[in-house]
């Protein structure tokens, strides 16, 4: 009688010491938890995945962050850690740990005993595989990449709205040229006098200084305006924000039958602001759909070449051509030939050319006007550092 009671016990302790054994050797971390969630067991797997003791009696809710990623529902713990029905980890959750954050996928599982009553949970984590980090790391650049455009297209609506202030810019800033002009020549005439009163000519030329501040400050007002975040330059493929741009103006170049012919190599990686990078392309494209207007058979072609150390794109149109009268000032402020226009495209531009250590020039060639945006050429080794 003792002896098969002695069996029957050898072969229970044989049976968990097995058990125990093949959680001991798995490579998914499974951690054992009382009622109160505090460990009861953990495999070594555990230890490493949650980097952590795990000791008997630690809290598991304290020692384990969980963080979903943008496109998912924010990870809610509570819920997580007491729920009453096997519950899996939300695909893609992010764990969060000293050594580094790791994706995990899982499952928190309630254990009952005979009753239905809750003896404890089980967590089991394994780290995502390879292919999925690579899906998620793919999902997180496209999130990126909406958010960016996003915010270029709330500056373009900005722009387009700046064109419309245009003339009562012009209307503000001429009062206080107005003023200056009258101020000054009122000084000029007080000094021809024999016997100057020369308190009359500071209360002029002061009342002239302070409206020139009036106009700074004017202009001051509008470059706030139109500036945007500081730039965040980076490895960024210019026939790529190209073709982003033509995908913007699409309904404005078919509007117009405008025909575009693109050449580009592969991945011309520039050092860049993006979003920038795609204002300054959109002001060349609106500038050539606008030269365009009453030209026959409308024309605009757009190409990427390697010119020593940089990537050049160049934007020609098959329109009238740059006026004489705009030319010898095309980058400077206010310079345009347009009703209602601000001419502030340009020079905006090439400031935020040059900003990225590039340059933007304008000229008129064979047919029309061509311009010509280069920017530092970048290895494809030194982006992927
Ligand atoms: P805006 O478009 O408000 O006039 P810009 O700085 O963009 O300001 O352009 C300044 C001027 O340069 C324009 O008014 C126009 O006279 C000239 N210009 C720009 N692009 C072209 C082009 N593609 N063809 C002919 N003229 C152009």
């Amino acid at each position: 009688m003792q002896d098969s009671r002695r069996q029957a016990q050898r072969a229970l302790l044989d049976e968990r010491a097995w058990a125990g054994g093949v959680v001991q050797a798995a490579s998914e971390a499974i951690v054992a938890l009382d009622g109160q969630g505090r460990v009861t067991l953990a495999n070594p797997a555990a230890r490493t995945t949650l980097a952590h003791g795990l000791t008997p009696g630690t809290d598991l809710r304290a020692v384990t962050t969980f963080r979903a990623t943008l496109s998912q529902a924010p990870f809610d713990a509570a819920t997580f850690w007491d729920s009453q029905a096997p519950t899996v980890l939300p695909a893609g959750l992010t764990l969060v740990r000293e050594s580094g954050p790791v994706q995990v996928e899982g499952a928190l599982t309630p254990l009952r005993g005979a009753q239905g009553e809750l003896r404890g949970r089980v967590l089991i984590l394994r780290e995502a595989g390879a292919l999925q980090r690579r899906m998620l790391g793919h999902l997180e650049e496209g999130e990126r990449r909406v958010r960016e455009h996003e915010e270029m297209l709330a500056h373009v609506s900005r722009l387009s709205t700046l064109g419309e202030m245009g003339a009562g810019l012009a209307h503000e800033l001429n009062q206080p040229l107005t003023a200056i002009v009258s101020y000054s020549q009122a000084a000029a005439r007080l000094l021809d006098d024999p016997e100057p009163d020369l308190s009359r000519v500071r209360y002029a030329v002061t009342a002239s200084v302070t409206q020139a501040g009036r106009a700074t400050q004017i202009i001051a007002r509008l470059r706030q305006w139109v500036r945007r975040a500081p730039s965040r330059a980076r490895a960024t493929d210019l026939a790529q924000a190209t073709q982003n741009v033509l995908t913007l103006c699409r309904a404005d170049l078919s509007r117009q039958g405008v025909q575009v012919r693109t050449a580009f190599p592969d991945t011309p990686l520039v050092q860049a602001d993006p979003v920038q990078l795609e204002q300054i392309i959109l002001n060349l494209l609106r500038n050539a759909l606008e030269a365009l207007h009453r030209t026959p058979a409308p024309l605009i072609t757009l190409n990427v070449e390697g010119v020593g150390e940089t990537w050049a794109l160049t934007v020609l149109d098959n329109g009238p051509g740059i006026a004489p009268a705009v030319a010898p000032r095309l980058f400077t402020p206010f310079t345009t030939s347009k009703d209602g226009g601000l001419g502030l495209g340009l020079s905006l531009s090439q400031t935020l050319a040059q900003s990225m250590g590039g340059d933007l020039r304008g000229e008129n060639a064979a047919g029309g006007a061509l311009f010509t945006l280069s920017l530092p050429r970048l290895a494809l080794e030194a982006a992927s550092d």
